[in-house]
């Protein structure tokens, strides 16, 4: 799960870390209202789940709670484009009126869960700032890289081993080193799977605060903070993506043609790969789960139909828990409530009440070719063209 920056803010001020003084606003008089509190001077920042804010325009720089009333206007109510957004942006609904910093330098610090390291990585550049994207891609030794050992934790030589790599002065040393550990801290605590503050900002008069933060949650992980879970803001998701996590359904959209329904995180990634060697492109990644119901798989093929790439779909089911006649009927009862005409379906079904389900299926009026295989399966795809 994402959050906003002025939420990641608040989450890295509680565990000690320097933040600059600042509010969020969700009308043009609170912005102005906040950077009055202020003294004027201020930085309006766009709240949206995605980086890359500075270079298209969500970051504004004013001098007078009047300007940042019109920052404000000017951004809430629209949308963001940025690269990490989809040409279709992600809207914005509020607006983080901070301090404006006289930033000295601009440093980078991450922490992330890298598989191949199998734990936490602790990544620091002294190139930190809005061009970091470039700096890892070309000059990739100006980042430094420092694995975390699960059962030690992040050890404080480690800490200092950081403030040195960023070049900091004797008496910013100690802050920083203890601001990795706070850091580390807020990692496990809230169960991240990423946090990054970037730019970390030194100020002229010689401050260290997080001008920015990112902080991702592992999903896994929600069940037990329960308190974060207001923080969800489905708004700034895909669409499709965010209707089927209210079912429990993980569903990733892509760019193909083929719908995929498919019980079974590794069987969907089979599946994709077997509408790769049929020459066709997968439309999504859908695994309905173990314990799905009728509705559950209703609504599964529901979100594949309401894509409108998808031309043709593929079932493929291993029955266990989920019973292959629980699927039939459960695509009947979406080709029922559909108003759109269902395209062709390629079913490959086996296990629990497979002949069942298959019988259903083919006394139903919907275009069903069944397989027996993935072969078979890949086949039949590509008869469809
Ligand atoms: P991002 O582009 O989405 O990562 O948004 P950031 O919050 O990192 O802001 C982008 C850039 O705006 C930063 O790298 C800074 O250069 C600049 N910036 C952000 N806050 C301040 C501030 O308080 N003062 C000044 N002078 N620049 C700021
Ligand atoms: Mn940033």
């Amino acid at each position: 799960m994402k959050v906003h920056e002025y939420q990641a803010k608040e989450i890295l001020s509680k565990g000690g870390i320097p933040v600059p003084k600042g509010m969020v606003a969700k009308t043009p008089e609170e912005a102005a209202a906040v950077a009055k509190e202020l003294g004027g001077r201020s930085v309006v920042k766009a709240q949206v789940h995605a980086g890359g804010r500075g270079k298209a325009g969500g970051i504004k720089i004013v001098s007078t709670p009047d300007e940042a009333a019109t920052a404000a206007k000017e951004l809430i109510g629209t949308k963001l484009v940025t690269f990490q957004t989809g040409p279709e942006g992600v809207p914005i609904r509020s607006v983080l009126v901070e301090e404006a910093l006289e930033v000295d330098r601009e440093l980078y610090v991450g922490m992330v869960i890298d598989g191949a390291a199998q734990g936490v990585v602790v990544m620091v550049s002294e190139a930190g700032g809005m061009d970091i994207e470039e700096v890892a891609e070309e000059t990739p030794e100006r980042i430094i890289r420092i694995p975390i050992d699960p059962v030690l934790g992040l050890i404080p030589y480690q800490g200092r081993k950081v403030a040195y790599g960023l070049n900091m002065t004797a008496d910013q040393i100690r802050p920083v080193s203890s601001m990795m550990s706070k850091l580390y801290d807020v990692f496990l605590d809230n169960d991240c799977s990423l946090v990054e503050i970037n730019p970390l900002v030194v100020t002229k008069d010689g401050r260290v605060l997080a001008a920015d933060a990112k902080l991702n949650i592992d999903d896994d992980a929600m069940f037990r903070h329960r308190n974060l879970q207001e923080l969800h803001d489905p708004e700034q998701e895909d669409e499709l993506e965010a209707e089927a996590g209210k079912y429990g359904i993980s569903y990733v959209k892509l760019d193909g043609d083929v719908g995929c329904m498919v019980n079974g995180a590794g069987l969907a990634m089979a599946t994709m790969d077997v509408t790769f060697a049929a020459g066709t492109m997968p439309a999504n990644f859908l695994d309905v789960g173990g314990g799905a119901d009728e509705e559950k798989v209703a609504q599964a093929l529901k979100i594949i139909l309401s894509d409108h790439n998808v031309s043709k779909v593929l079932i493929n089911i291993f029955g266990g828990i989920l019973r292959c006649d629980v699927v039939a009927r459960g695509a009947l009862m979406a080709a029922e409530a559909a108003n759109v005409k269902m395209p062709p379906m390629v079913v490959r079904m086996l296990g629990t009440n497979a002949e069942e389900g298959r019988k259903l299926l083919e006394e139903s009026d919907l275009n069903v070719t069944l397989v027996g295989d993935l072969g078979q399966a890949a086949q039949a795809i590509k008869a469809l063209g």
